[in-house]
């Protein structure tokens, strides 16, 4: 259930903008999603549609795309993606659901430190959306 949470967050934020621009339709909306999220494409794509169509709000054309996982090392400041830091199955199944487990993890490639930030690839949100 966690998709219709994101798509609440989503649907919530397109309507107060289109409530601004008194609108009740949108032609074009891309939104992002985070790899970490692991949320299934099809099923926010599903919940997506059907919290647009019970605020009576049409959607011409809703396009998902999803945003890489990027980590950044604070002390040598080397950008790595998640697939190239060697971390074992299941905790990169715990990632998923808890990003900050990161840090007990992973370590730098380069400098071996495990002060890591996670850059990219965590939420999910509207990139555009044209009325
Ligand atoms: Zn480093």
């Amino acid at each position: 259930m966690h998709e219709w949470a994101l798509a609440d967050a989503i649907v919530e934020a397109a309507c107060s903008l289109l409530n601004e621009r008194r609108a009740k339709r949108i032609a074009l909306l891309n939104v992002v999603i985070g790899s970490l999220q692991s949320a299934d494409r099809e099923v926010l794509k599903f919940a997506l549609t059907e919290l647009f169509k019970s605020r009576g709000i049409k959607v011409e054309e809703l396009r998902l795309n999803e945003e890489e996982a990027l980590l950044r090392c604070r002390l040598c400041l080397k950008i790595w993606k998640l697939e190239d830091l060697d971390i074992p199955d299941d905790v990169k199944e715990a990632v998923h659901f808890i990003p900050e487990v990161i840090h007990a993890y992973v370590r730098c490639l380069n400098c071996g430190s495990q002060d890591l930030e996670i850059i990219s690839g965590r939420g999910v949100y509207i990139a555009s959306m044209e009325l």
